[in-house]
This record gives structure tokens, C-alpha cells and sequence, in this order.
């Protein structure tokens, strides 16, 4: 079966709608998720290798990762898309979460937690559909081997990432907290899929991997700094464990607050410039237009 993006795009889009998996699991059964955004990457772009050499040896290009879990495939890097997606945080989330100032709000916790459980099932929604078509596929993030290694330079790195998928699906650039800041801002959470398919990708709108934040495109903002209540972002950037420690106190202040297994923190993602749209004026306008600045420069 030919699969285009439009069927892709459709296939997400009606799981959101119609998945019982939607919802935040709270008394009323609210949903979620409202709406993704979707991207395209080729397994052969340049920047998977980029990657690699940038987070370590131990980060997997989309053929390795397919080779490895569907290795009856013979495949070449060029025969394979990256399919990612974006699920921006409702405005009711956004909202009591932006009035937390320790832990988080008990909506933004629910779907750190449930709102991921469909995001997993969306993950195996993509994969078994697109199977159904034909089209052999993995999530790497659901994968056995998925793991979050200790690494010099960045104290913590995995083997996949999804911001970083959804950067190469030009979805999106990283902020000073490390988020990614999509069309549709940074309090969101993302998704991929890797599949024996070709799908034209989605242009990257952007020639600098921080070109939605107003920190490094305009030498301003830094608001993420001072949301983050134990001083895990400065302006050399976001330490991941002062970051993790939080969210293990933050699991426990979800137990007792909440009564449910829970955790979650994302202060850094609301309140500020970047919470639900690109700050950097020039950036959006030139999005908006569909305008697209020459090739970026290597990541390294
Ligand atoms: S809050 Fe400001 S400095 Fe922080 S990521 Fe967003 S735009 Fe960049
Ligand atoms: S998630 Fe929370 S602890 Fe981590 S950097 Fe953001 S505000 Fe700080």
C-alpha cells in the first residue's frame, strides 16, 4: 500500500480522537491530547550521523535501530522515515501548572504519566498500522534496549531521543532548558516511529538549532532561569541531575498530594516566552511564510 504523510497524519490524528487510551484519567475523563503536529525525516539525513558523533557512539541512527529489531529487512538508510510527532499540552494544563512554583500542578502530573501511556499506544498504534500496510516499522523508544547511558559531556544521554527526532523532522529547535520549541511552543511531549517507507521529509525551517529561542537569537529572555525552582537552568545551560533529583522529590510530592504514581515537574515549560509558540519574532514570521534559510551548519 502507498502510504503518504496526509495518511499518516490522519492515522494520529484520528487516535487522539477516537483512542480510549486519550484521556488524563481523572474524575471528570478528560482527554489528553487534542492535536499533534507531524514531521518527516529521511533515514539517510546527514544529521542522524551528526547526532552520533555529538551525543556519543552509544546514540542509534534510525538504521540501526530498525536493523536491529527487524533484521529479516534488508534496508538501506535511504529506504527509511522517521515519522514524529508532536503533542502540545492543552491550555488547562499549561494554566495550573504555570501557577506551580515547587512541584507540579496535579493535571501536569496526570499526563506526565497517563498522557504518556497514550503516547506509548500511539507509538504501537503507528508501528502495527503501518505493519497492516506493509511497511515494516519500530518506536525506538519502546524498544528493550532503549537506555539512558551516563555521559561525559552531557551527564545524561539515551539512545534515542525524541526532541531530537522531531528536530530532524523539522518540528522544532532547542531552547537554553534543553526543550524543544515547537510552532506550537515547549510544554509539549513528542513521539517516533521508524519505518521501511519513503515519505518526502518535512523542510527544517530553521538554520541554527536554537533559532526559536530568544536566549540565543536575540541575547534576551532567560525566563526559563528563574521558573526552575531548585536552579537547574542558568546561562550555561540546563544540568540534568539537579533536574532529576527534583523529579524524584517530585514523585513522592505527587504520591502524598495527588494520591496517584506520579511525577513530573515541567516549570520551565509555562510561564515563560516560549510555552506555547516560537518567541523569536523573525523566526515565527519566516514560519508563517513558509520560508526556508539556506542548509544549517554541522551540529559539532
Ligand atoms: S524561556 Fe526564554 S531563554 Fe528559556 S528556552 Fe524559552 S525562549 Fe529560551
Ligand atoms: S523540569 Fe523542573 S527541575 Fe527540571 S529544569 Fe525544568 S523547572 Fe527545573
Amino acid at each position: 500500500m502507498n502510504i503518504t504523510a496526509n495518511w499518516v497524519k490522519n492515522l494520529i490524528q484520528d487516535f487522539i480522537a477516537a483512542s480510549p487510551h486519550n484521556t488524563m484519567q481523572n474524575e471528570t475523563g478528560e482527554r489528553a491530547w487534542d492535536s499533534a503536529l507531524v514531521g518527516f525525516a529521511s533515514g539517510a539525513d546527514q544529521i542522524w550521523q551528526q547526532y552520533k558523533e555529538y551525543v556519543g557512539a552509544f546514540h542509534w541512527t534510525p538504521w540501526e535501530v530498525f536493523n536491529q529489531h527487524c533484521p529479516e529487512e534488508t534496508v538501506s538508510a535511504e529506504q527509511l522515515t522517521v515519522i514524529s510527532w508532536i503533542l502540545p499540552q492543552r491550555n488547562l494544563v499549561r494554566k495550573t501548572n504555570r501557577q506551580a512554583k515547587k512541584y507540579p500542578s496535579e493535571e501536569w502530573a496526570r499526563i506526565r504519566v497517563y498522557g504518556e501511556a497514550f503516547n506509548v499506544a500511539l507509538r504501537n498504534h503507528v508501528v502495527s498500522n503501518l505493519e497492516k500496510a506493509g511497511h515494516p516499522a519500530i518506536a525506538p523508544m519502546l524498544v528493550p534496549n532503549w537506555t539512558i547511558v551516563q555521559s561525559k559531556r552531557f551527564s545524561y544521554a539515551s539512545s534515542w531521543s525524541e526532541r531530537h527526532a522531531a528536530h530532524a523532522a523539522g518540528l522544532g529547535t532547542f531552547g537554553l532548558c534543553d526543550g524543544l520549541i515547537t510552532a506550537r511552543g515547549k510544554a509539549m511531549r513528542a513521539g517516533s516511529v521508524v519505518a521501511k517507507l519513503s515519505i518526502e521529509p518535512t523542510p527544517r525551517p530553521y538554520a541554527d538549532h536554537r533559532a526559536y529561542c530568544l536566549f540565543f537569537a536575540e541575547d534576551t529572555c532567560g525566563k526559563c532561569i528563574d521558573r526552575c525552582p531548585v536552579r537547574a537552568i542558568t546561562e550555561a545551560g540546563h544540568d540534568k541531575e539537579k533536574c532529576r533529583q527534583h523529579l524524584a522529590r517530585a514523585r513522592e510530592y505527587v504520591k502524598k498530594t495527588y494520591q496517584f504514581e506520579g511525577y513530573g515537574c515541567g516549570l520551565c515549560q509555562v510561564g515563560v516566552p516560549c510555552e506555547a509558540g516560537i518567541p523569536v519574532k523573525a523566526a515565527r514570521e519566516a514560519l508563517e511564510r513558509g520560508e526556508l534559510p539556506p542548509p544549517p551548519p554541522p551540529l559539532a
